[in-house]
């Protein structure tokens, strides 16, 4: 919600109009000088909206105020010329009003369009967060980033990069919701204030890692691509199936941790709906984005969210810290999941995460079932891996 300064305001001032914390408020005003607002900027205000509403013939601002729960002066701030001169029934007024439900509808088919207007909605109630563009798929479509909270202990989670997983997609931007209404509305979780994790960690989220090939397995192939995929596709016309990206190269057998062996052993040779390591390491743009991204940024723990199984594993060639055991022991308290060191795979992200950096790396298979799973799991899902989610947080 976007109100204009008036002389002698501060964000102090707007933390007690509208109790959200003044951090999250300097946090989403970083252009500003808090120690020098300047009148007639405009300021946002988290975890608000501003709606018209229709000035009836008792209404003053001191009832409307009281009806809202809220000081008279956050109402006077909104309609600054309007205070002055009286209400006159009939005319038009803003009022503000909290954000205190989900956004984020992720029951959905969670396509990359849908992705990118959660994601602007989420930074328009929430403009503490930080969006940017990590890197381009395949086709030119974005892979975006989001970043909450200023902690040092840096969070990664990621999902998708896999497509017939992209169920993935919509727990985790629904867990973001979660986490950040939880933060505008000064709420706790699992016992810890939120404003708690914000200080102690920073989270970042690749919530789509693969958008080519999750709007193939949603909405089908694009018309100058059909011929080419269907046969990439074994003849066939159905891509729900469909795990690689766009090029038929499965991204998460693309990392340089004994990626020589995966290629040698995997079944297509060349390019297919699933499973082919691709000619070299780090070939697809997605990959190189998501490697980029994890030696420029420090990372202290990595969490990969794919589909199925109920299970995750965190070893990697004897390379996994101490610390990595202890958080596994508290996922499987948390969420049920079995929790499994080695399993006999490489090139993985996490593989490389955890050889290259000798840091935590988890990839957990949410659900059970044949993917795509069936939206029908997202809530039991949901519940199995939000203490995942936020004990990986404050751990
Ligand atoms: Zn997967």
């Amino acid at each position: 919600m976007r109100v204009k300064i008036r002389r002698g305001d501060s964000f102090e001032l707007y933390s007690q109009l509208f109790t959200v914390s003044a951090e999250l408020i300097a946090d989403a005003n970083e252009k500003l000088n808090s120690s020098d607002l300047k009148e007639s900027q405009e300021v946002v205000i988290p975890g608000y909206e501003s709606e018209t509403y229709k000035v009836r013939q008792t209404d003053t601002l001191w009832k409307l105020a009281k009806y809202k729960s809220l000081p008279v002066d956050a109402l006077i701030l909104l309609n600054q010329e309007k205070a002055e001169s009286g209400l006159n029934a009939g005319e038009s007024i803003n009022l503000p009003r909290r954000i205190n439900s989900f956004t984020i509808n992720g029951k959905q088919k969670y396509k990359s369009d849908v992705l990118t207007r959660h994601i602007s909605r989420l930074q328009e109630i929430f403009p503490f967060i930080k969006v940017r563009q990590i890197g381009e798929s395949v086709l030119g479509k974005p892979i975006q980033e989001i970043k909450v909270g200023k902690g040092k202990l840096k969070v990664h989670i990621n999902a998708s990069f896999h497509a017939n997983e992209w169920i993935t997609t919509a727990i985790l931007m629904r867990l973001l919701n979660h986490y950040l209404l939880l933060l505008a509305n000064g709420q706790s979780i699992m016992g810890i204030p939120a404003s708690q994790l914000y200080s102690k960690a920073e989270l970042t989220i690749v919530p789509m890692v693969n958008p080519d090939g999750v709007d193939l397995v949603l909405s089908g192939p694009p018309d100058n691509l059909s011929q080419e995929l269907i046969e990439l596709n074994g003849g066939k016309t159905d891509f729900t199936d469909w795990k690689a990206n766009i090029r038929g190269i499965d991204l998460n057998n693309q990392f340089p941790a004994n990626w020589e062996i995966e290629k040698e052993r995997k079944i297509p040779k060349k390019p297919a709906s699933r499973d082919y390591p691709g000619n070299r390491p780090l070939s697809e743009p997605e990959a190189i984005a998501m490697a980029e991204l994890a030696n420029s940024t420090h990372i202290d723990r990595l969490l990969c969210f794919h589909t199925q199984g109920e299970e995750f594993y965190w070893g990697y060639e004897g390379k996994e810290p101490s610390e990595a055991e202890q958080l596994a022991q508290e996922f499987t308290e948390l969420s049920g999941y079995e929790s499994i060191r080695y399993i006999d795979s490489h090139a993985g992200y996490k593989d490389w995460f955890i050889q290259q950096f000798e840091k935590p790396g988890f990839t957990i298979e949410l659900g059970n079932g044949v993917n795509p799973l069936p939206i029908s799991q997202f809530d039991s899902i949901y519940k199995k891996v939000k203490g995942i989610f936020f004990s990986s947080l404050y751990l």
